[in-house]
């Protein structure tokens, strides 16, 4: 096989990094550079804007929606050069990849004139309420319930870890409409405004960065029947379409091999040795960088092809969980005092390769899923 970017890559990329160049060095550093920061979060907002002024924080959308229809090698571009500086779209990204993209297939006319241009202005952020203090990796048990009450649904219950929770101004949340039908079915995603009375949003202070854990607790929360996305215990489907997209969709492995890149300069330019065993580590990180990158393509090849999500998506989340806990690794190795001091970035890089196999798909089952969908073992 012979692999190369075609012009219109290459030359998309070109101009991308150039524009980053100008744009980020006056502003993308200290506290703005820490994922979730206050300054991360007001900074994303610009940038974001900046984007979309550009035609690129949405360019894989279609015309009619502010897009121009790019194509999954251009998005893919997109984020590899964003994750390589550490993802200056903070959370909008999420919008971008797959809320957005949710919407277009599954709301109604109303609602796309209503969310769409906000995102894609770069102008707007999400959470998702999916786990809950029971439902985690088993999601299909969740137990927020909400019952139809004329033209409202009143809803009741508690969401966990609910990322960007706290600053959001949006929720795309899951709720059981149906208490009595099989897991799977009997689930809705309603569209909900933060902050609305009877919700309240509480931060859980965590290890693994800013505004990345909150609880959402609902108390007879009335969300109109207008803003439920698809029909009503369909949500299943309209959500499993949708994390097929999130799964792969951060190209985690760049911002690790930027990472990784960064702790070699500092310690380099700090007259530090790398010694033998950081070598090691070094190697090992940055093949494992270069496995998550080629898998990805793998899916992003697919993708292109318009061929149905496969079993590809469950190698490359795992070689990209096991790209940033390499990482880690070898930040340690080389410079254990930095990585363990708070908020320098290899610090940030170690921290988030905590959450990696846990978040977004846990390392564990995409694991199982490839024993049997790739390996035809039986189920244990
Ligand atoms: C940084 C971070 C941000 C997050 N942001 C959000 C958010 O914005 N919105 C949101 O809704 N949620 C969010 N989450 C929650 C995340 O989706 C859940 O933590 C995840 O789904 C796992 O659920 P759990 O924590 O209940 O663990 P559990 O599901 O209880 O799993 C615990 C352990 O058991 C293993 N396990 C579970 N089932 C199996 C199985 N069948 N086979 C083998 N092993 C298994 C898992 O791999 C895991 O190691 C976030 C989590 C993190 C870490």
């Amino acid at each position: 096989m012979e692999f190369g970017w075609d012009d219109e890559h290459s030359g998309y990329r070109t101009e991308l990094v150039s524009f980053l160049n100008e744009e980020l060095p006056d502003h993308w550093h200290g506290e703005t550079a820490i994922l979730g920061s206050e300054a991360n979060t007001k900074y994303s907002r610009r940038f974001a804007g900046l984007l979309a002024e550009r035609g690129w924080l949405t360019p894989h959308w279609p015309v009619d929606f502010g897009g121009f229809d790019a194509s999954p090698w251009m998005l893919a571009v997109l984020g590899e050069e964003l994750w390589s500086r550490g993802e200056p779209r903070g959370p909008q990204y999420m919008n971008a990849n797959w809320i957005g993209p949710s919407i277009m297939a599954n709301g109604t006319p109303e609602q796309q004139a209503r969310y769409l241009p906000p995102i894609s202005r770069g102008d707007v952020i999400w959470c998702q309420g999916f786990s809950e203090p029971d439902a985690g990796t088993d999601l299909a048990s969740l137990r927020t319930r909400a019952e139809r009450d004329g033209d409202v649904y009143i809803v009741n219950g508690t969401k966990i870890w609910t990322s960007y929770g706290d600053v959001a101004e949006h929720c795309y949340l899951l709720v059981r409409t149906n208490p009595d039908a099989e897991s799977h079915r009997g689930i809705t995603v309603l569209l909900v405004d933060m902050p609305t009375p009877g919700l309240q949003v509480s931060t859980i202070p965590g290890v693994v960065g800013d505004h990345s854990f909150n609880e959402l607790i609902f108390t007879d929360v009335r969300i109109p029947v207008a803003n439920r996305l698809g029909d009503e215990n369909e949500g299943w489907t309209v959500v499993r379409e949708a994390l097929s997209y999130e799964r792969v969709g951060s190209p985690r492995w760049a911002r690790a091999a930027f990472m990784l890149n960064e702790t070699i300069e500092v310690a380099t330019a700090d007259g530090r040795t790398i010694d033998p065993i950081a070598i090691e580590a070094i190697g090992i990180a940055k093949a494992a960088c270069e496995a998550a990158r080629v898998l990805s393509y793998r899916v992003i090849d697919e993708r292109a092809r318009n061929i149905p999500p496969s079993p590809n998506g469950n190698l490359a989340r795992v070689a990209m969980v096991q790209a940033e806990r390499l990482v880690a690794e070898a930040c340690l190795a080389i410079d254990a005092g930095h990585t363990l001091t708070y908020r320098s970035p290899s610090n940030y890089q170690f921290r988030k390769s905590l959450a990696a196999g846990v978040a977004a798909g846990a390392y564990e089952v995409q694991l199982n899923l490839i024993s049997r969908l790739h390996l035809g073992l039986p189920k244990g």
